[in-house]
């Protein structure tokens, strides 16, 4: 474990996120709406992106200062070349025990082999509806469900399952097929966490109308299946995990909107171009790219990380509702989630 740097609330450095790509073959409307991410949107050139070397001396200098999990997430992080390398890398870093992906799931058919292979221990799939239209309109795409399922069922069979399958629950939109979710779930043996419909970025449109509050979830599953609390998996994880009396797995939900979990964030994120980001809704990063490429040694990168994270005091989703509304945050498909 390397040293125990804390940030100004006195949590410490777990968990990173990397982006490393900010394309994505989906456009969730909740994420990367179309009308701002259409056949013109310049998406970022490959000079801008960090390199697979870069990213790794990243990951060592995070691995140094206690980050044990390391996350890849995107846009689409399948749709950047080669990506099993990148795995294999940071599979090899000191310190990282735990190596997990966050996918829309389209690619993972062809590529959850070598991604194994090379050392991803976890993936999480995101699912917001089985019923095939709700789905395309979702993810404002025509590329089909089954393409994801396949994606799902391919995990499992090379030995990343449990699949964890997010789903972005939004009222009037996709919230009638809670059940069939929780259903499949349930027999697929995989884990569903149901997230509340979050004010990412500054172009979802966000409306509280529109969040189903995790308490309703609950209580709309445990009026069929019977479910007991289990709590965190751990202090810094952002499900709270409920199980089903008869046995037939777990429940997750993301209660940011309704039950914040800043206290505990351990996690920092980085993203495709090398900025530091200490919060899902902050409007600035701190730039490691410069950093990288102005020729700083291991030390150095190392002390650019660690007086960052020793200054940061988020908890954006504490004070959501007492922050003046519409402030600049980055986006979602920018960061990684
Ligand atoms: S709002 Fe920011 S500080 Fe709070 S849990 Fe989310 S990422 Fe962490």
């Amino acid at each position: 474990m390397g040293t125990d740097v804390r940030d100004r609330l006195g949590r410490p450095l777990r968990d990173l996120r990397i982006s490393v790509t900010d394309r994505c073959n989906f456009r969730c409307p909740y994420c990367m709406p179309r009308e701002l991410f259409g056949p013109d949107h310049a998406f970022l050139p490959r000079s801008e992106l960090l390199s697979y070397d870069e990213i790794t001396r990243v990951v060592a200098a995070f691995a140094s200062l206690g980050v044990t999990k390391v996350r890849l997430t995107g846009g689409e992080p399948l749709l950047r070349r080669d990506l099993a390398v990148l795995v294999g890398l940071v599979a090899a870093t000191p310190g990282v025990a735990d190596i997990a992906l966050t996918t829309n799931g389209s690619l993972l058919a062809a590529q959850a082999d070598a991604l194994r292979a090379a050392g991803l221990r976890r993936v999480t799939v995101s699912l917001d509806s089985l019923d095939p239209d709700v789905f395309q309109q979702m993810a404002d795409t025509r590329i089909s469900l089954q393409a994801v399922l396949d994606g799902i069922t391919a995990a499992r069979e090379v030995g990343l399952g449990p699949v964890k399958l997010n789903t972005v629950l939004r009222r009037g939109v996709n919230d009638d097929g809670l059940l069939d979710l929780v259903e499949y779930a349930r027999e697929s043996g995989h884990l569903l966490r149901v997230i509340e419909y979050m004010d990412v970025g500054s172009t979802n449109g966000w409306l509280p109308d529109q969040v189903v509050p995790a308490a309703e979830v609950l209580a709309r599953v445990a009026a069929v299946h019977p479910l007991e609390p289990v709590g965190r998996a751990s202090p810094g994880d952002v499900a709270e995990t409920y199980r089903f009396l008869d046995g037939r797995g777990e429940l997750g939900l993301i209660t940011s909107v309704t039950k914040p979990f800043c206290t505990d964030c351990t996690r920092a994120r980085l993203t495709a171009v090398g900025e530091l980001y200490t919060c899902l809704f902050a409007a600035s990063g701190h730039d490691l790219r410069a950093v990288l490429r102005g020729g700083a040694d291991d030390e150095q990168l190392r002390e650019a990380v660690s007086g960052r994270w020793r200054a940061r005091d988020d908890r954006y989703s504490e004070l959501r509702g007492r922050l003046p509304a519409g402030g600049p945050k980055a986006e979602m498909s920018f960061l990684g989630g």
